[in-house]
């Protein structure tokens, strides 16, 4: 598997490249590149398969001879190791749930991956130290992920008393080679200090630096197992299929788009959003206009300059001039991606609605996509089938959630014993001579 950079798509890098350096040096975004059609006989007999042989075929035929075949089974086998089931609401209407990982939230598919392939390449002497800033969720799934993974350490920045009790348990208690900060400060001021780390070169010397940032390549491949997982599960596949994709950066539509790539007859995305439109107005607009984001009660969705975009312009761009987005690219992106937008209103009336009407419980996530879908039926005359991904579970957001359905929610088990567990974390001042000092003086 090569890659190459939505700003220089004649240079290419391997994926070990790829996935240790995160970002291309001329900021673009890694990129696969060819993304080829799976054999007719694999979706024949799809139903056939486990959810790790299907995530294994499917990275073993997007990664090539990049990893011998053996120890990807390995890597696909102690990272994808949780369910992803699809639950109907009725015939035609499903809920994809991808929130039986460690974190209860999608993100842990992608995080996992990401450092099983982290550890697999990082096969020098020298150990790896992984930096990230989180605003919450992030962090949580990478810590579970790189969890004892062996050659990598990790430091997690974080702002002290802005993240919820849950999110900071997540970040703190797993201790070994997971270390957290307890940033004196905010988000923002975390994010600084790592940059300031990335771009100190003597520190850079001295110590192996890598980043678990979102849009590292290694996260969009496992990302693109569970829709042919949800494929596998629908019962009538004759019916066109429609998935309903909650957004915020963007990675998991890429990722959906990938699998189209690949043959997953799927016949339209919708993305779907909270008041951070920025991507619904671009498909209405043709112009992108990046925004200040706002904060919604689907916060994990609050992005207001999603950095996939390119990615999804460069999967739909016919010529070879990556800054410009023209209005045939526009027009072909538009033929498969549908753009939805939703107010925390109107997403606290979804979750109500489907609990009412369906006796299931989504989360805010899942009902801006549920919301989505149910709109784009409205105005059709033919059936389809409809898949929601849900993205987290609903006790993640307890407060919302009880709040709307007036009603306790039950708290999963491997969740509701987090908080139980010790918090260690280090305490530090948002100056980056602190943050320096710590990391020479621990790695
Ligand atoms: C990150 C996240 C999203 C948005 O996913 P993108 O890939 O950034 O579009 C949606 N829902 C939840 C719960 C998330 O954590």
């Amino acid at each position: 598997m090569n890659l190459y950079s939505t700003k220089n798509k004649k240079k290419l890098v391997t994926l070990k490249e790829a996935v240790l350096r995160g970002l291309p040096e001329d900021n673009g975004l890694y990129m696969p590149e060819n993304i080829r059609p799976l054999p007719k006989e694999f979706f024949s007999k799809i139903e056939e398969y486990s959810f790790s042989e299907i995530a294994f075929i499917v990275s073993n035929h997007m990664i090539g001879d990049s990893i011998p075949e053996d120890d990807l089974k390995k890597i696909v086998e102690s990272s994808i190791n949780f369910p992803a089931p699809l639950v109907s609401l009725d015939k035609t209407t499903h809920v994809l749930e991808l929130f039986h990982g460690p974190s209860l939230a999608f993100k842990d598919f992608g995080a996992r991956f990401m450092a099983q392939l982290m550890g697999y390449f990082n096969n020098e002497d020298k150990e790896l130290v992984i930096l990230v800033a989180t605003s919450g969720d992030t962090g949580g799934a990478v810590a579970s992920g790189f969890y004892k993974t062996k050659g990598i350490k990790v430091v997690i920045l974080y702002p002290s008393g802005k993240v919820s009790h849950l999110q900071e348990q997540q970040l703190t208690t797993l201790g070994h080679n997971i270390h957290a900060l307890e940033v004196d400060g905010s988000f923002d001021d975390c994010q600084a200090m790592v940059k300031s780390a990335f771009l100190d070169i003597e520190l850079r010397e001295k110590i192996k630096l890598s980043s678990a940032n979102s849009i590292n390549i290694a996260r969009l491949i496992p990302q693109t197992f569970y829709y042919f997982e949800a494929y596998k599960q629908l019962k009538d596949k004759n019916l066109p299929l429609v998935v309903s994709v909650p957004s915020g950066n963007f990675g998991n539509i890429t990722a959906g788009l990938f699998a189209k790539k690949m043959g997953l007859p799927i016949h339209k995305f919708i993305a779907a959003t909270n008041s951070n439109d920025i991507v619904p107005d671009f498909l209405i607009s043709g112009k992108y206009t990046p925004k200040v984001s706002v904060s919604t009660i689907s916060n994990a969705m609050d992005v207001g300059n999603p950095s996939n975009f390119y990615r999804m312009i460069d999967l739909y761009y016919e010529e070879n001039d990556e800054s410009k987005i023209d209005c045939s690219t526009w027009n072909n992106l538009k033929d498969d991606v549908i753009g939805l937008s939703f107010s925390d209103k109107e997403t606290k009336e979804g979750i109500k609605q489907v609990k009412e009407k369906y006796e299931y419980l989504l989360d805010p996530h899942g009902s801006v996509a549920y919301l989505a879908q149910k709109d784009y039926k409205l105005n059709l005359k033919s059936q389809i089938n409809t898949i929601i991904l849900e993205t987290a579970h609903p006790s993640k957001f307890i407060a919302v959630v009880e709040n709307i359905i007036d009603k306790k929610i039950i708290v999963p088990e491997r969740l509701k014993s987090l908080t139980e567990k010790e918090k260690i974390s280090t305490k530090m001042s948002s100056s980056y001579e602190e943050l320096k000092e710590f990391l020479n003086d621990n790695y």
